[in-house]
């Protein structure tokens, strides 16, 4: 008998049990809804502490911002530097609140750093032209070695980094801009140069050594002022071919065919003392340079060579780079 009740009670206890496990239940179900209906779950975004808005999508929102970080949204991005990352909270929120993912978005590539990636074509490490791709530096460095460019030793290619972005120049202008033509060194060894001073002043300065005529002709213009020029020599005038010989003992110390500054084809004897004879407008030349000759030996043949008129040997005579007057010691 006891047990027969004490299963009824069970039983009952257990009934009123269920029924307010039911109750709660449903009563749950009524609060979530209700919830539900004002609020939505969403997560408050924080950037440096700050509140700065409320994203639907957190995923979206950060592979956004991450793909940003990795590419930047330009053309030349390299990457971009961000110091903080958002930080997301879950919370509910009032429905009549909207998310305000893109500005959540903008306000933290706001404090981010775009570095640009580019290059720099230089010229003795000197940055001269900016292009925006590496194939693009690269042929204007081609094109220029191509071109045999005067400073095609000194191109190079740097790849540059930074925050902003320099003004682009096409490969056409570039290689215009930075070619330089090449240089053709001229031989100019002391002896080749042209006379340093004229001496006018009409005293004789003495060469140690003595002369001998180099040709025998027609004295057809004197030394000194000549068509408002100086004349720093003086003219003998002899058929083409005539034999020059050599004013005194010496060593040749040039003689090379060419335009040699006017004097055509010609030849610079030393004599030692500083004093030099030089021989212009030959024909042909019959010693060479480093040659030593002696007084009377043939050199050259009269001409018409550089910058002359009719046959003639142009004979000057220098003292330490001055021309003198030949007429002081010969003809
Ligand atoms: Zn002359």
């Amino acid at each position: 008998m006891f047990k027969i009740s004490s299963l009824k009670k069970v039983i009952i206890n257990l009934r009123k049990c269920t029924k307010f496990t039911i109750i709660i239940v449903i009563s749950m179900f009524l609060i979530v809804g209700i919830v539900s209906s004002f609020y939505k779950p969403i997560y408050s975004v924080t950037l440096n502490g700050e509140m700065i808005g409320y994203s639907e999508n957190k995923s979206k929102l950060q592979e956004k911002i991450n793909s940003y970080i990795e590419k930047g949204n330009g053309e030349n991005v390299a990457f971009v530097d961000i110091s903080e990352l958002p930080q997301y909270k879950l919370c509910l929120l009032k429905r009549d609140i909207v998310p305000n993912d893109e500005e959540v978005f903008e306000k933290v590539i706001s404090q981010g750093t775009q570095y640009y990636k580019y290059y720099a074509v230089t010229v003795d490490n000197q940055e001269k032209s900016y292009v925006s791709t590496f194939s693009e530096a690269e042929q204007i460095v081609e094109q220029l070695k191509q071109k045999n460019s005067n400073n095609k030793d000194k191109l190079g290619i740097i790849e540059k980094y930074e925050t902003e972005l320099k003004e682009f120049a096409t490969v056409e202008k570039t290689v215009a801009d930075l070619y330089e033509k090449k240089v053709v060194k001229q031989v100019q060894s002391s002896t080749t140069i042209a006379a340093k001073g004229v001496n006018t002043s009409g005293k004789v300065v003495n060469l140690g050594i003595s002369l001998i005529r180099p040709v025998s002709g027609t004295l057809t213009s004197r030394f000194g002022a000549r068509w408002g020029r100086s004349h720093k020599g003086i003219d003998i005038g002899a058929p083409k071919g005539t034999k020059i010989v050599a004013a005194a003992s010496g060593t040749v110390t040039y003689a090379q065919y060419g335009y040699g500054g006017g004097y055509g084809n010609h030849v610079i004897i030393s004599h030692g003392n500083g004093v030099q004879t030089l021989y212009g407008h030959c024909t042909s030349l019959l010693v060479s340079q480093g040659q030593h000759v002696s007084q009377g030996q043939t050199i050259a043949t009269v001409g018409n060579t550089g910058n002359s008129q009719g046959n003639h040997l142009h004979l000057e005579i220098r003292v330490n780079g001055v021309a003198q007057n030949p007429q002081n010691y010969l003809y």
